[in-house]
């Protein structure tokens, strides 16, 4: 039987919850328990496919092809395992899967409720990751804040779990902030007690407080918490903003926040292992060089947008002694000419996107970097762009494109082979884990060091093979190709130190402690060249 630990947000949002939970989990692992994961949106979308990166930030792509929200990479980066698309719930789909039901005259004529239909719905999600994962323990992430309307089913079915599964196998975290007033030069905790308030006024007890603040919190300001929440002082748990945030778990061991959980939750485990975290994070620590990458891309005001790429680019620098310095460049400012915002970057990322905005932009960055020689990394779109330049400005096409932009003469990115036309938002896209055979004699192979590697995809185009042989005249060459033989995964340049496009977004599978091979080679490419 599994245990449950409930995870839910007070006073604001982006308090850093994702982490928090997947902190937790890499901590209750390391234990030796079986963790899953499940985040649960209250927005009414199905999932955040077809939502802009500007307002939820990156879409994290699972093994099986979920289209998740980016807590998902946290979850898998923190606790080193593969989560599948049902660990995503959101209103829509529980909807959906009700309203369907109905249709097909499920209910036998009954009244179609919130309570108990929806919540039943939102239990059952639960149990069944928890019956497909066979975990130990299964984290659950409540997206939003206490209050939110959209919010009241998933918190009343987290109440109810309580009840149905016993209250020794449920326990609930709230995270919440503790503001500093700098006029008053404190930390103030009324805030969190209206929101505990809050959660109780609903029928959730916390038994443990995580207080997020700027500053460290004093002895006092705990036991004033406790006091005032009604929880033990042990477990308001402080959690004051550190420099990285792989330190975190580090943080809650000191708290003890792992043993406190184990003991309510009456749950037995072994010591915690963190020899290899802590390394990690004395790595970080130790960083002695510093190398300038620049991500050029349309949705850079919010880096989160890119939050994979950029923790791949870290995860491959902390292994290689280097901090990563990102700098974020808007692909259109590139579009009327490029060298400023360019000059001096170590290496150049063009990162995966949707749309033709900024699109020549990133093709000036391209032409840049291998005209220039600077190590590059082209990333699905990014990878795209890369062939249309050396089609434009090498092969001699100069009308070449893709026919996500529309009509061309030169269509070097096209439909693949027998795949469907478009058929509404989300559908025909090539979703998740896909064989790859990297070719020898490549720097992809160099990075790998093995032929077979399964890579996760969201991208509806494909490299167009019958510009292959003008392409390879140009320079290119294909250093990854589906086992059938049909399909262009990856590609380099001949005659420049490191210029790697990849259709496939690698940055999925990089962990702190397992940096994806493909960043590690770009990072250590840069570090040759500078
Ligand atoms: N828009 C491109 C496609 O659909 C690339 C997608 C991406 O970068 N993930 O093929």
């Amino acid at each position: 039987m599994s245990k449950f630990i409930f995870v839910t947000g007070g006073v604001v949002s982006s308090l850093g919850k994702g982490i928090t939970v997947a902190s937790l989990g890499m901590l209750l692992k390391s234990r030796g328990l079986k963790v899953s994961v499940l985040k649960l949106d209250p927005y009414l979308n199905m999932d955040p496919g077809t939502m802009s990166p500007l307002q939820h930030g990156e879409v994290f792509v699972t093994e099986d092809g979920g289209q998740c929200d980016l807590d998902l990479g946290h979850y898998e980066r923190f606790i080193d395992t593969n989560l599948t698309k049902k660990c995503n719930v959101s209103t829509g789909q529980i909807y959906w899967s009700i309203l369907s039901g109905e249709r097909q005259g499920q209910f036998n004529g009954g009244t179609v409720q919130v309570i108990p239909h929806v919540t039943n719905a939102i239990k059952n999600r639960i149990l069944s990751v928890a019956e497909d994962s066979g975990a130990d323990v299964i984290l659950v992430e409540i997206g939003g804040t206490v209050g939110d309307i959209e919010g009241l089913p998933f918190f009343e079915a987290i109440r109810q779990m309580r009840i149905d599964v016993g209250a020794d196998s449920c326990l609930y975290i709230h995270v919440t902030l503790i503001p500093y007033i700098a006029a008053a030069q404190e930390l103030k905790t009324k805030p969190t007690q209206h929101s505990v308030k809050e959660l109780r006024s609903i029928g959730i007890r916390p038994d443990v407080i995580v207080c997020r603040s700027e500053q460290a919190m004093t002895e006092d300001l705990r036991a004033k918490i406790a006091l005032f929440c009604d929880i033990d002082e042990e477990a308001v748990i402080p959690n004051t903003d550190v420099e990285s945030i792989y330190e975190v778990p580090l943080c809650f061991a000191e708290s003890r926040l792992d043993e406190i959980v184990l003991e309510k939750l009456n749950l037995e485990a072994g010591p915690a292992k963190l020899d290899e975290w802590r390394d990690l994070v004395a790595a970080i620590k130790g960083l002695s060089r510093t190398v300038t990458v620049g991500i050029v891309g349309k949705y850079v005001s919010l880096p989160d947008s890119y939050l994979s790429v950029a923790e791949s680019l870290r995860h491959a620098g902390f292994a290689k002694g280097a901090h990563v310095e990102l700098r974020w460049i808007e692909a259109e400012d590139l579009e009327q000419g490029c060298s400023q915002e360019l000059e001096g970057l170590d290496g150049i990322v063009v990162p995966g996107g949707f749309g033709s905005r900024g699109v020549e932009g990133k093709i000036r960055a391209a032409r840049y970097a291998r005209e220039k020689k600077i190590p590059f990394f082209g990333i699905s779109l990014g990878m795209q762009c890369a062939v249309i330049e050396l089609a434009r400005n090498v092969a001699g096409l100069p009308d070449a494109g893709s026919v996500e932009f529309g009509e061309c003469e030169h269509p070097v990115i096209s439909f693949g082979p027998g795949q469907p036309e478009v058929t509404g938002l989300g559908g025909s896209m090539r979703l998740g884990a896909y064989p790859c055979l990297v070719q020898a004699g490549t720097h992809s192979r160099e990075a790998y060091r093995e032929e077979l590697v399964h890579e996760r995809h969201r991208h509806r185009y494909e490299l167009n093979r019958e510009y292959l042989d003008i392409l390879a005249d140009a320079g290119m060459r294909v250093a990854g190709i589906s086992p059938d033989g049909q399909l262009i995964e990856i590609i380099e340049l001949e005659d420049h130190p490191w210029f790697v496009g990849t259709l496939f977004q690698p940055e999925f599978k990089s962990r702190p402690t397992r940096p994806h091979p493909l960043f590690v080679h770009f990072i250590e490419a840069i570090l040759k060249t500078c």
